[in-house]
C-alpha cells in the first residue's frame, strides 16, 4: 500500500493551492482599480491591498492547517480576524502522490518555519509591469530553505486570450522543481538580472565588474530566479541591502533544487531559522550554473561595503 504522505510535502501541497488562491486574489484587486497604496519605509517600499489580504488568506490557511508550524509574513497587520472567505483548504494531489526526500520524512510541524511574500514586486504591480509579480511560499527546516512555491498570477497576461492565466512553480531540495521548462542561459555571455526600482552606484559597480553582455532590469525576487532557470539571464546580481528572508527563501529552494547556488555578496549561505534576522544585509548572488565566476569579480570594495 502506499505510504501516507509526510508533513513536509502535505505543507507542500497545502501551499500550492494557497498560492493559487492568493493569485486570484492579486489579480482581482487589481481588478477593481483601487489598490489601496500605503508607503512603508517610503516611496519604493509600497504595500497595496492585495499585499494585506493576500498575507491573511495564506497565513491564515496554513495555520489552519498546520498549527504549530512557525509562519513569518512580510506585512505587518493587525491581529484582526480572518474573513472566511479569504481561506483556502485544498490541496495539490499530484504533489502528494510524489515521494518525500528520505532526510524529510521524520519532519515535525514545531520544526517547519515558512516565510510568506504574499506579493513580490510590488512596486512593479502598481506600475502596471505586472508579470514581474510573484507570490513566495518558503519552506525552511534546520534553518536552510528545502521548499517553496512561486506563484506568478500574471504569467502569460501578454500572451492573448487563449494562453492560460498565471503558473505556479515549486519544489523541493532532493526532489526537484516542476511548472516550468528548467533551460541553460546562452553560452558563453553573462547576463545580469537586477533591481529595476533599488538600484544604486554600488549595485551599478557590481554589475558593471562582472563584464556584462547585457543587464536585465525587474522587480521582484522570485522574478529573477525565474530568469535563471529558464535561461534568460546567467546571475541575480544585487549589492544591496533590502532583500529580506520572505524574499529569498521561496526562490533559493526551487533554485537549489534544480543545482543552482544563491548566497550574499560574501558566498555566505542564507539563515531562515525562525530568530534570523530579516534583512539579507549582505546583498543576493545566485546563479543556476558558473557562481564561481561571479563570485570572482565581485570588488573587495563593493564586499568592504556590505556588513553580513
Ligand atoms: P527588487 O529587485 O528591487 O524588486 O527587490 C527584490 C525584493 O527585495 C522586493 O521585495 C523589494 O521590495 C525588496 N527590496 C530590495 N531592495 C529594497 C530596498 N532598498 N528597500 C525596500 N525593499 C527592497
Ligand atoms: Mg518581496
Ligand atoms: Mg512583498
Amino acid at each position: 500500500s502506499m505510504a501516507s504522505p509526510t508533513l513536509l510535502m502535505r505543507v507542500v501541497a497545502s501551499a500550492y493551492s494557497v498560492a493559487e488562491k492568493a493569485a486570484t486574489i492579486v489579480r482581482n484587486v487589481m481588478a477593481t482599480g483601487d489598490l489601496g497604496i500605503v508607503e512603508k519605509s517610503g516611496a519604493n517600499d509600497l504595500q497595496t491591498k492585495a499585499d494585506r489580504l493576500v498575507q491573511k488568506s495564506i497565513c491564515a490557511s496554513l495555520a489552519r492547517k498546520f498549527p504549530k508550524v512557525t509562519i513569518i509574513g512580510e506585512e505587518e497587520l493587525p491581529p484582526d480576524e480572518v474573513d472566511e472567505e479569504l481561506i483556502e483548504d485544498g490541496h495539490c494531489e499530484e504533489i502528494l502522490k510524489k515521494t518525500c526526500p528520505a532526510q524529510y520524512t521524520g519532519i515535525k510541524e514545531e520544526e517547519l518555519v515558512i516565510w510568506v511574500d504574499p506579493l513580490d514586486g510590488t512596486k512593479e504591480y502598481t506600475e502596471g509591469l505586472l508579470d514581474h509579480v510573484t507570490v513566495l511560499i518558503g519552506i525552511a527546516y534546520g534553518g536552510k530553505a528545502i521548499a517553496g512555491v512561486i506563484n506568478q498570477p500574471y504569467y502569460n497576461y501578454e500572451a492573448g486570450a487563449n494562453a492560460t492565466l498565471g503558473r505556479t512553480i515549486w519544489g523541493v531540495l532532493g526532489l526537484g522543481a516542476f511548472g516550468f521548462q528548467l533551460t541553460e542561459a546562452p553560452a558563453g555571455k553573462h547576463i545580469i538580472v537586477t533591481t529595476r526600482s533599488h538600484s544604486s552606484a554600488l549595485v551599478n559597480d557590481c554589475i558593471s565588474a562582472m563584464n556584462p553582455d547585457n543587464v536585465i532590469r525587474v522587480g521582484g525576487a522570485g522574478n529573477k530566479i525565474i530568469q535563471l532557470i529558464e535561461g534568460k539571464a546567467s546571475a541575480y546580481v544585487y549589492a544591496s541591502p533590502g532583500c529580506k528572508k520572505w524574499d529569498t527563501c521561496a526562490p533559493e529552494a526551487i533554485l537549489h533544487a534544480v543545482g543552482g547556488k544563491i548566497t550574499d555578496i560574501h558566498g555566505n549561505s542564507f539563515q531562515y531559522n525562525k530568530e534570523v534576522k530579516h534583512m539579507n544585509s549582505a546583498g543576493v548572488l545566485a546563479t543556476l550554473r558558473n557562481y564561481d565566476y561571479y563570485a570572482s569579480r565581485i570588488p573587495s570594495t563593493v564586499k568592504q561595503s556590505l556588513v553580513p
